[in-house]
């Protein structure tokens, strides 16, 4: 299976295009070219800041709005195979998760028509003070203006739609800078819009120089709202340059789990076998640190080991491979580099190495906090094993990063559970599955430097909208 590598021209104002300039894609397996995509610059990224002004005079009403997000997630559906295709060739992303990935937007798209179509504000009990009585309060929920979208490599479907979909169905116009990486799936995406009835100027999609559209993005006033997802580094720096927007962050993670003695522990291996390599470790909730209660750690490895060696390594095209590559050589790089370093801090590979050019899911024993590959975000396949002798340490080992983003936690013990709920510092905690579960109508996203919002259609759409407070005198 390959995708016949194609030009795209960007969509700006409703229009397909051309800038004379090309940024090739090329695939992270075998090099070949997957597609050339327009290049804008930041006269392109000006006049789809126009375009998205001029498209929020007229707004759009609810039901037509609702009408395009479910012909969007109708189109989705009917062309599976070739959007995950296309997840595939520009991602490296293994088939199977490529799907999962093309049905998840269906998902997205569904909750978000189903938002539009509920979004309204609120009665306000006036006379529940006696400087209300006698007058009636009401709140609408506003449109917040042009919101400017940007959005990472690691699902370049679905982390578009997360974005897009929710701002139509709040009423707002976008300017989208996907990946440099994958910028095809978001393409994919606008075209399936425009196919689906979108009015011009709603969706402006512009590939490029991240720091030339950024800029734009940041100081255009009319662009009232920054979404992104990304690294944390970028995220927060754009949050300072941008100060008079509301800029909303989802970052990244180094995902920890506990593993208690009085759980399934098998059936946990097996979980986390999965999670942990599952798209090459490039989940910003992929399984990284591994924490097991030290009377069941032989148990556990004993599950745990065999099942990440029987992960199929290979050609992420092939319906049966599990990991494909990450997604370029620098970041192969880096990750074998960190790995190396651990090894001469101490650490243990208890799987791990190189199969036909692909870094191998691989598991570390005897780490220690301080070790890059338990302290940032390894955003590859590599985890780590560590035992524990009570939960006071394991809370501790856990929160012991600047990340917040979602944790987990194996336990027969609901009090457990409750506990570990309370007590890790994230934004979710996931309880006897993978931490690296996401259904798409959640409320995702982080605390510390993992972000400063929740993802997920109703709460985005909440983010997107303003309330506006309408009392009426003498109206009771
Ligand atoms: P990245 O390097 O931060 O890039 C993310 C986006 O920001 C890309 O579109 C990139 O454009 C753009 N960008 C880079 N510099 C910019 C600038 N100066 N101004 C404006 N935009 C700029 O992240 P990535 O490597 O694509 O993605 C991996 C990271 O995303 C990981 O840290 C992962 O944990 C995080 N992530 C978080 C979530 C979540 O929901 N919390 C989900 C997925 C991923 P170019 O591609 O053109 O450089």
């Amino acid at each position: 299976m390959a995708v016949a590598a194609r030009e795209r021209p960007l969509l700006v104002a409703g229009d397909w295009v051309e800038t004379g300039e090309w940024q090739e894609v090329r695939s992270p397996y075998s090099g070949e070219l997957v597609g050339r995509i327009a290049k804008a610059g930041a006269d392109l990224a000006r006049r789809a800041v126009d375009a998205a002004d001029q498209a929020m005079r007229e707004p759009l009403p609810a039901h037509r709005r609702a009408e395009i997000l479910d012909r969007v997630a109708h189109l989705l559906a009917e062309r599976e195979d070739e959007v995950a295709e296309t997840i595939c060739a520009e991602a490296g992303k293994p088939m199977k998760a490529a799907r999962i990935e093309a049905q998840r937007a269906v998902s997205t798209y569904t909750v978000s028509a189903a938002v539009a179509r509920t979004l309204a504000g609120e009665m306000i009990p006036m006379d529940a003070s006696a400087a209300g009585a006698g007058k009636l309060g009401f709140t609408m929920r506003l449109p917040i203006g042009i919101v400017g979208a940007i959005s990472p490599f690691n699902f370049p479907l679905n982390l578009v739609a997360h974005k897009i979909a929710p701002a139509l169905a709040a009423g707002c116009a976008v300017v989208l800078k996907p990946a440099s990486q994958t910028p095809m799936s978001a393409l994919l995406l606008a075209e399936l819009e425009h196919e689906a009835g979108l009015p011009a100027g709603w969706l402006n999609v512009l590939v490029g120089k991240a720091s030339e559209i950024g800029d734009v993005l940041v100081e255009d006033e009319r662009v009232r709202m920054i979404t992104f997802t990304g690294s944390s580094g970028v995220g927060w720096d754009l949050r300072a340059r941008a100060a008079q927007k509301k800029v909303t962050l989802e970052l990244g993670n180094s995902t920890p789990v506990l593993v208690e003695a009085d759980a399934d522990v098998e059936d946990a291996a097996a979980r986390l076998a999965q999670h942990a390599f599952s798209f090459a470790g490039q989940s910003c909730i992929s399984v990284q640190r591994i924490y097991v209660r030290r009377e069941a750690v032989d148990t556990f490895l004993g599950a745990f080991v065999p099942k990440v060696e029987a992960l199929k390594v290979g050609d992420p095209a092939d319906a049966e491979t599990d990991v494909g590559p990450v997604i370029d050589a620098g970041n192969k790089e880096r990750i074998a580099a960190w790995v190396e370093e651990a090894k001469t801090q101490g650490a243990t590979v208890l799987a791990g190495g190189e199969e036909d050019g692909l870094l191998r899911p691989t598991v570390l024993g005897d780490v220690s906090p301080e070790m890059k590959v338990v302290c940032e975000e390894v955003f590859g396949p590599v985890c780590t094993v560590t035992p524990y002798d009570s939960l006071e340490e394991a809370f501790a080992l856990a929160n012991g990063t600047k990340f917040g983003l979602q944790a987990g936690i194996f336990t027969g013990s609901v009090q457990t559970a409750l506990r570990a709920a309370r007590e890790l510092e994230f934004g979710g905690v996931v309880v006897n599955e993978a931490p690296t579960f996401r259904a798409d109508q959640m409320p995702y996203g982080g605390v510390k430097a993992s972000g400063n919002t929740k993802e997920g259609p109703p709460h985005t759409v909440r983010e997107m909208t303003e309330e506006r407070l309408v009392v009426l005198a003498n109206a009771v």
